[in-house]
């Protein structure tokens, strides 16, 4: 994953254009990947499909005639989205067009303009600071026309049409924890879902534009969205902050209960977040008119670590280590999903002898095992057809993978059927 990120840093992406595009088609190396391209001016609920932006090169040649904010040496130096331009100006006149962080005077910061065709350019406080007067030539290389929005799209089938979504954005340029980290993230679960004999339920993977991928993906699969059971929002996993989840706007859907329940048994702290309307994608696929049972499982969370949207959010932030526990996190949550099922006892009069079938331990009051046990006693007398596994699991503060255990062994000694 790691290695991924590493290769994708140095495109240049944005809501639309070839760094897309290139992205996507290293993605599709991993995962079949179906491409899709929305013509610009095309109408998505409220929104309209903008123009197609892609850049060769910018930079600011200073009176001296020293170059600055040069785009082939960090993409960052270009407000996303800038309109082309070519002019000499005064310091006066291009200052209103140079964005800083005072805060942290080393960084530059990130920053677009995608619905106000203008131009920019993004460099350290300190490097602002040292600017003279005198005359600057400006030169952003861009173009700015009618062409498409591209997004990825993955389907891996399971038995059931039911879906799980997961979904993470792919337009920041040279960014690590957001975005390149949820799409190495969610490469590398597809790669996984791939390799498993067999599938509970089919995984949608999207690949799109934060917002208005978001927007037209819903506007074009009205339909496909309802097949969704359970989604989260990929993004800023690679980070050596603790794990945070954010609620769906339902609260207590099935699978913000799986998430907490996989990070409550980590024995480290995590950040709960409550839902709001504001954040990743999680604010479209939520909107009152889906209502889809997604929320958004990060370390840090979004805007909430110091380099956010700035040059710090590199190669040096994302570790192969944070993604490597993120993928682990993620593949319990999915393995909740794919096994909480309502069972029932076939028993239910007084507890069924365990010892005679081999589950319980031979030779009496010894602690080995217990644990082992304890997950068979729940499931035995939870399993009454009103209690998920995920719900004994809560209830008897036993970790999903054990009570899982529990129930396949019970189901495989005939005491237990799923209904
Ligand atoms: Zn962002």
């Amino acid at each position: 994953m790691y290695g991924m990120v590493k290769d994708l840093y140095p495109i240049c992406r944005s809501i639309t254009g070839n760094g897309v595009r290139q992205t996507l088609r290293r993605i599709g190396e991993h995962v079949p990947l179906v491409t899709h391209e929305v013509a610009s001016g095309t109408a998505v609920y409220d929104w309209t499909v903008p123009k197609e932006w892609n850049i060769r090169d910018a930079y600011i040649i200073d009176p001296s005639g020293r170059k600055l904010c040069d785009f082939k040496q960090n993409n960052l130096h270009v407000l996303n989205y800038s309109m082309p331009i070519h002019r000499k100006m005064s310091l006066a006149e291009l200052k209103p067009h140079l964005f800083s962080i005072p805060d942290h005077p080393d960084w530059i910061p990130y920053r677009t303009s995608y619905y106000k065709e203008t131009w920019g350019f993004c460099l350290s406080h300190k490097q602002l600071l040292e600017l003279v007067e005198g005359e600057y030539e400006v030169v952003v290389d861009s173009s700015l026309e009618p062409g498409a929005l591209t997004y990825g799209e993955c389907l891996i089938k399971g038995e059931s049409t039911d879906e799980v979504l997961l979904s993470c954005h792919t337009c920041h340029p040279s960014l690590c924890n957001d975005n390149l980290s949820g799409i190495a993230l969610t490469t590398y679960i597809g790669k996984w879902l791939q390799q498993q004999g067999s599938l509970r339920y089919s995984y949608r993977l999207l690949f799109i534009p934060g917002t208005i991928g978001s927007i037209t993906w819903l506007s074009r699969n009205e339909q496909a969205a309802k097949r969704i059971k359970h989604g989260l929002v990929v993004t800023c996993v690679g980070d050596g902050g603790p794990f945070s989840y954010k609620k769906s706007r339902r609260g207590e859907a099935e699978i913000d209960v799986a998430s907490q329940h996989v990070l409550g048994h980590r024995n480290e702290p995590f950040n709960l977040i409550e839902w709001y309307p504001y954040g990743y994608d999680e604010r479209q696929y939520c909107s009152p008119g889906f209502n889809l049972a997604v929320g958004s499982l990060s370390r840090s969370s979004h805007g909430q670590y110091d380099e956010y949207h700035t040059s710090a959010d590199d190669l040096q932030l994302v570790q192969p280590e944070y993604l490597a526990q993120a993928l682990q996190v993620y593949l319990d949550v999915i393995d909740v999903l794919e096994h909480n099922r309502v069972y029932v006892n076939l028993q239910p009069k007084c507890e069924p002898q365990l010892g005679k079938r081999g589950l319980y331990r031979a030779i009496g009051a010894t602690h080995d095992g217990k644990s082992k046990e304890m997950a068979l006693l729940w499931v035995l007398n939870l399993a009454d057809g009103e209690h998920s596994l995920l719900a004994m699991a809560e209830r008897s503060g036993i970790e999903f993978k054990a009570i899982k255990e529990a129930a396949l062994a019970l189901r495989d000694a005939g005491l237990l059927s799923g209904i």
